[in-house]
């Protein structure tokens, strides 16, 4: 909450935090989830920036992406937030995709085998626009 006030000037709205992993395991919000990840480990490895800094900045840049998609960005900045405190936490992590070789979020033990959101959508998604919209290369 605190790194949420000096980012964004204001306090979270109370019930705002999202306390379970679920969330980034859904199909399209782990697109988006891994999307704003990538970017945020890609930054990290490059520059030295502190943990605030690096936030974001890594956000910034995943809403261009999602901007220049022209999708509707899935992922706040509360929960961008929270899924690298989970990630920090060891309670996700990112695993390769055996199809397209993208990295997603993804559990800690999932296996060799796991296909991702894009490669294997569910079958209620349909051809969405904006999954196909987003590439993680
Ligand atoms: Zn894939």
């Amino acid at each position: 909450i605190r790194l949420y006030k000096e980012v964004a000037g204001k306090s979270p709205s109370k019930g705002q935090l999202p306390f379970s992993t679920d969330w980034f395991l859904t199909w399209q919000e782990n697109i988006h989830s891994s999307l704003f990840l990538n970017i945020y480990e890609y930054l990290s490895k490059g520059v030295a920036l502190d943990a605030v800094e690096l936030l974001t900045k890594a956000y910034r840049l995943y809403n261009e992406q999602v901007a220049a998609a022209e999708i509707e960005p899935l992922l706040s900045f509360t929960r961008a937030w929270r899924l690298v405190k989970f990630v920090d936490a060891g309670m996700l992590t990112r695993t390769k995709c055996s199809q397209c070789g993208g990295q997603f979020v993804s559990e800690l033990y999932e296996n060799r085998h796991y296909t991702c959101g894009l490669c294997n959508p569910p079958a209620r998604a349909g051809k969405s626009k904006s999954a196909g919209a987003l590439t993680l290369h």
